[in-house]
């Protein structure tokens, strides 16, 4: 009717949030365990020291304990992958998870290969994204904000099996695992990338668009195809003097335009970014009930 349903992120992360407060009162009653993140964040972006904070907020208030080491950016490589190795070993940590981007001189690869498998609640060590792409194998963990996408997809009852999707971005924290996780669910994909000819007519094919790029409303409502559903997971600043910051955030997808179009549609603020940091306490939960081998982690 030209006008979508707005899907709404922050709805379903407090749910879900609430969901994972209550199972880790459960544990801790049961069985006396806390769950713990530890967060390792290296020099001082801003950005990157605004999302430990709220993750950490986050933490709490769902009673997951948090442990963090920020570090300067100068740092040795070497000094940053002590500290994991000590998370690694201390029962008390579930979930470890190191702040990017790193600072350039150190080698991301090698950084995050330090974590264990059974603590990386970002899923981005190379073994957990190896079995997500691997048929018949199991990750112990997925990344968050792709998971996100899929988790908004299934509250809201789309069907994924058997449908065309069409992922804009090949990120391997966002765009990658997410035209993986689509795959995993029987969708039939395409991913859309900077050397993409004709961007707009692949995107017009999708019944699903999940568009990870960073460019902001770069993707038009003649991008969609009518009765789409629409997943922004861009947060990008733009120039707005009537804001009080002087910029507001919008995402890749013209919401205007789009949501004439779509059937669906996560809006920019409020969608895909809450539901990482739930994601986040969903997967730190997990681990710490599978270390303890308790209920159906
Ligand atoms: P990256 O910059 O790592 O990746 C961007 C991807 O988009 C690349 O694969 C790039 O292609 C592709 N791309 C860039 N320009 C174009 C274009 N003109 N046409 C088609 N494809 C293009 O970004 P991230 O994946 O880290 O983040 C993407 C967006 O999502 C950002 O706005 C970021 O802020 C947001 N984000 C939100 C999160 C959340 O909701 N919690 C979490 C993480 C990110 P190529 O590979 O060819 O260079």
């Amino acid at each position: 009717d030209g006008s979508a349903k707005v899907i709404d992120g922050k709805m379903v992360a407090k749910q879900i949030t609430e969901e994972v407060a209550s199972e880790v009162s459960r544990m801790k009653a049961a069985i006396g365990v806390v769950p713990g993140l530890a967060v390792v964040l290296v020099g001082d972006r801003k950005d990157s020291a605004t999302y430990v904070r709220k993750k950490k907020k986050a933490c709490e208030s769902v009673g997951i304990n948090s442990f963090d080491v920020h570090l300067p950016a100068d740092s040795p490589e070497d000094e940053v992958i002590k500290f994991i190795s000590g998370f690694n070993d201390d029962p008390s940590v579930h979930g470890i998870l190191v702040q990017l981007p790193l600072p350039p001189h150190m080698d991301e690869e090698n950084v995050l290969n330090a974590v264990s498998i059974e603590k990386d609640v970002d899923g981005f060590h190379p073994v957990n994204i190896g079995r997500l792409a691997m048929r018949g194998r199991e990750p112990l963990f997925v990344p968050c904000t792709p998971k996100g996408c899929i988790e908004l997809l299934h509250r809201y009852g789309v069907q994924i099996k058997g449908k065309k999707a069409v992922v804009i971005g090949r990120s391997n924290i966002v765009g990658m695992p997410a035209a993986l996780l689509l795959q995993r669910e029987d969708a039939t994909v395409s991913i859309v990338h900077s050397r993409t000819k004709n961007p707009e007519a692949i995107t017009k094919q999708a019944d699903i668009v999940i568009s990870a790029v960073g460019q902001p409303n770069m993707v038009k409502g003649s991008w969609i195809k009518p009765g789409a559903v629409v997943i922004d997971v861009g947060i990008n600043p733009v120039e707005d003097a009537k804001s009080r910051r002087g910029y507001r955030l919008v995402g890749d997808v013209c919401y205007e335009e789009a949501s004439k179009v779509a059937s669906a549609i996560t809006p920019v603020p409020g969608g895909v970014g809450p539901m990482t940091i739930a994601m986040l306490l969903s997967n730190t939960l997990s681990s710490a009930k599978r270390a303890n081998n308790f209920g159906n982690h």
